[in-house]
């Protein structure tokens, strides 16, 4: 998949970087994919956790800055 290069398997027990949730993170993401001005990023490290809901949200933002270049094909 064309996003796998980006995103790991993490450990469990890791938190979600968002400032305002603490569930469970289960991806980890390189911060430079992350828009900080649309998710309130409390880590300073270069990898992002997110928990399932953010992951998801985060995916749809992707998503949606993708479009052009989907359309290509
Ligand atoms: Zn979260």
């Amino acid at each position: 998949m064309l996003m796998n290069y980006i995103m790991g398997k993490i450990s469990k027990g890791v938190e979600c970087s968002l400032d305002s949730c603490s569930n469970s993170a289960i991806r980890s993401i390189s911060s430079k994919n992350v828009d900080s001005n649309e998710f309130s990023i409390s880590s300073d490290s270069n990898k992002v956790y997110f928990c399932n809901e953010h992951y998801k949200s985060w995916k749809k933002s992707t998503k949606e800055l993708r479009k052009s270049e989907r359309a290509r094909y």
